[in-house]
Parts: C-alpha cells; sequence; structure tokens
C-alpha cells in the first residue's frame, strides 16, 4: 500500500461567487415581464394564454421559452437565469425579458412550429417593443456557477471540508491522505451519500 499526503489550503470556495437574485429582485423581473405581456395585448390584440415564470434555468443562458406538452394539454413557462441576472440585472430587465416575452407572444400568434425562433415575427415583435433584437449577449460570466461540481464533505478538527471528486477518488481509489493545514488532522470522509 503506498500513502502519498498532500496538504491542502483550506480555501473558501465560494469567495467571489454571484449570489442568485434576491426575492424582491425577482419581484421585478415578474413585474416586468406583464408589463411586456400586457403591451403585446394591445399591440397585438393577443388573448394572453396562462404562462408560469420561473427562476431555474442553469448555465449560459440568460432566458429561455418553452412549452411543455402534456397529454391533453401545453403549458408555457419562461425561465430565467437568477445568476446572470443577479449579475447584469438592469441589463437582462432591459433585454432578456423582452427577448422571451417576445418568444411567448410570437407562440400565441404564430405557433412555435410555424416560425424560426429568431425569425421576421419574432423581431417585429421585438421592433414593436423598442428592444434590442441581438440574439447573443456577451455577459462576462465569472462567478456564475455554469456547470455543477460534486463535492465530497470532509471533516477535520476545524469543521467540514468540501473536496472534489478529482480528489476524493484520489483518497478512494489511490489511497491518498491530505491534511488539514490549520489543524494538520487527516481530512476524513463524512458518508453523506445517503443525503
Ligand atoms: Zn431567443
Ligand atoms: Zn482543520
Amino acid at each position: 500500500m503506498t500513502t502519498s499526503a498532500e496538504i491542502i489550503q483550506p480555501k473558501i470556495v465560494h469567495a467571489l461567487a454571484i449570489e442568485p437574485l434576491s426575492i424582491e429582485r425577482q419581484q421585478i423581473v415578474i413585474q416586468q415581464t406583464h408589463v411586456y405581456i400586457e403591451r403585446a395585448k394591445q399591440l397585438f390584440k393577443i388573448k394572453a394564454a396562462s404562462m408560469d415564470i420561473v427562476f431555474n434555468l442553469k448555465g449560459r443562458a440568460a432566458g429561455m421559452y418553452r412549452v411543455k406538452q402534456q397529454l391533453f394539454s401545453q403549458s408555457r413557462e419562461i425561465r430565467y437565469n437568477t445568476y446572470i441576472f443577479s449579475k447584469h440585472f438592469d441589463d437582462n430587465l432591459k433585454t432578456t425579458v423582452p427577448h422571451e416575452v417576445a418568444h411567448y407572444v410570437s407562440d400565441i400568434i404564430y405557433g412555435l412550429k410555424n416560425i424560426k425562433p429568431h425569425g421576421r415575427e419574432w423581431k417585429k415583435i421585438m421592433f414593436a417593443f423598442d428592444a434590442d433584437a441581438a440574439v447573443t449577449a456577451n455577459y462576462d460570466l465569472s462567478g456564475i456557477p455554469t456547470k455543477k461540481l460534486r463535492t465530497f464533505i470532509y471533516q477535520c478538527a476545524c469543521g467540514d471540508r468540501q473536496l472534489s471528486a478529482i480528489r476524493h477518488n484520489k483518497i478512494k481509489k489511490r489511497r491518498y491522505q491530505y491534511y488539514c493545514r490549520t489543524c494538520k488532522q487527516t481530512l476524513l470522509y463524512k458518508n453523506n451519500d445517503a443525503i
């Protein structure tokens, strides 16, 4: 059996992490979404179909509109990325909100199957909204969790430590040991797989 040791520095994992959007600001986004829906009702004489507004989009996109097909019905939803909104709030309020509402409106008027996502029908709605129809935004995404990496909780005398899957596997498969730099204890795996 070989034992390798490596000293790790306890690090503050989320020092630069962006906080998700506050409830107050989520309310502003929801209100603004309804402002554009009301505007669309007047501009295009549409009957608004019910739609959910949720803040569960992850990754690099700021927003997404989708229709979920159920057996006998459809449900529509706009999903917003709570981290990207948090980091670039005003800009997303001006661009992402009308962008997604325009998808919703084009779906009601034409049906998503019958048009291109950012085609002339969608562009016409964006123009009527007086919103920027550029499709890609170059947001600085530093601090935004774009990929969720699994971490494993270990313990030393100082408390809990998060180890990456890479380190965890070295311990499990290659019998590495890691020591806490502060208390010098071996980090022990706190088995929380059941959670
Ligand atoms: Zn789009
Ligand atoms: Zn320690």
